[in-house]
């Protein structure tokens, strides 16, 4: 049973389970499909290589779609849990989505990249671009330098994921880790709850189904994280 003080370390996961009740679909919710693409049509360097053209409108359809959706109530627990822990609390998210830090969690790493963000290759700056003119299908040309391709700040397979010692230090050192909304297939966040656990962490679990790394949950809760994690964290606050 968790059991919360402000002293607690706790590091939460986040993926896109979370943000499914907002109306953004999941991935493994369509078997293996993101909105109808095959992940290594979409989601890799090399198809961005190969067709740049549908990479960039895959994206701009997930970035136009920002506009259309609100943080619901899994996203607002934690903040409220956020509010309580203070710098105790490192939530680490795979949703490339905004729900989180619109929601207001503060203490936030988004490890596979942000959607409302775009990044040039060559002079490697990032820009949040979410104006009407940074949403369509033309792509959009690097402000800093003469690059007129900017690509999404989005970690595909086989890149590397941000902030990877940060995340690591923190599980480390945490009391409680727990995870929500996510299959547990995609590593290496899927194997940060093995960190976890040879830490002596409690490992914490709320998904609608079981996970591929069930088994490493001390305690589950199985459900709509929307309806389920708000109740939580009232418990473990009480
Ligand atoms: P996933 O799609 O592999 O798994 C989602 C998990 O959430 C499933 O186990 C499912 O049972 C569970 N789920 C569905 N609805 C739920 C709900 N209402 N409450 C609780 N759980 C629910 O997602 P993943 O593990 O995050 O891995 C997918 C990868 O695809 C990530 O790297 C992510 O960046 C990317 N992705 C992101 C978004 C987003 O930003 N919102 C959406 C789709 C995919």
């Amino acid at each position: 049973m968790v059991e919360f003080s402000p002293d607690t370390k706790v590091v939460i996961l986040t993926g896109a389970g979370i943000s499914a009740e907002s109306g953004i679909k999941t991935f493994r919710a369509s078997d293996g499909l993101w909105e109808n693409h095959a992940i290594e049509d979409v989601a890799t360097p090399y198809a961005w290589e190969r067709d740049p053209e549908l990479v960039w409108n895959f994206y701009q359809g997930r970035r136009s779609q920002l506009k259309e959706v609100e943080p619901n109530p899994a996203h607002q627990a934690l903040v409220i849990l956020e509010q309580y822990l203070g710098d105790n609390l490192l939530l680490v998210t795979q949703n490339v989505d905004d729900l989180h830090s619109r929601a207001g969690s503060k203490n936030l790493i988004h490890m596979h990249g942000e959607l409302r963000i775009l990044r040039c290759e060559e002079c490697h700056e990032t820009f949040d671009m979410m104006e009407k003119e940074h949403l369509t299908d033309q792509y959009v040309p690097c402000p800093s330098c003469s690059n007129q391709r900017l690509r999404p700040h989005i970690v595909w397979f086989h890149e590397m994921p941000f902030q990877l010692p940060e995340i690591y230090a923190a599980v480390e050192e945490c009391d409680v880790f727990m995870t929500i909304g996510t299959s547990g297939h995609v590593y290496p966040a899927a194997g940060l709850i093995d960190v976890a656990k040879q830490s002596g962490a409690l490992c914490v679990g709320v998904n609608l189904d079981e996970p591929m790394n069930y088994e490493l949950h001390d305690e589950f809760h199985q459900g709509k994280a929307g309806e389920l994690l708000p109740n939580l964290v009232n418990e473990w606050l009480s």
